[in-house]
């Protein structure tokens, strides 16, 4: 069995598969990335120590450096982003999982950590196939 993998390594696949599903283009001001990932961050809209939503695609958006600074200011701005990205019931289902407690076997780990560079290698082929936006 694989090693299981560090909170950090996971954190860094679910960063580039939260911008690589976002076409690395700012989810506020629509600027595009790509050839610049590092201004765009994965910008968590309930704080990463909520374990249990850490890695929850549905709590993530691709921000550049400037819009997640200035959303981070206003928190009822930040809250209505969020709603409209999600729409009404994943936004209300991502508040329900924040409040749960996660407990991770080593096996799940290696299982999430699968998942993400599975994910990540289908949105590379998806784009090298041509579709641009933001992929569900
Ligand atoms: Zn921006």
């Amino acid at each position: 069995m694989p090693k299981r993998p560090k909170r950090a390594t996971i954190d860094a696949l679910f960063s580039q598969v939260i911008r690589e599903r976002d076409n690395y283009t700012c989810r506020i001001c629509f600027g595009n990335f790509r050839h610049d990932p590092g201004r765009l961050d994965c910008a968590h809209s309930i704080g990463r120590s909520r374990g249990s939503v850490r890695w929850d695609m549905d709590n993530a958006f691709a921000l550049c450096r400037r819009c997640h600074n200035d959303i981070d200011q206003r928190p009822l701005d930040h809250i209505e982003f969020v709603r409209k990205e999600l729409g009404e019931e994943r936004y209300e289902a991502l508040k329900v999982k924040a409040r749960e407690l996660l407990k991770m076997t080593d096996r799940d780990r290696i299982e999430l950590a699968a998942h993400f560079r599975e994910t990540l290698k289908a949105y590379r082929v998806r784009r090298a196939n041509g579709e641009i936006g933001r992929l569900e």
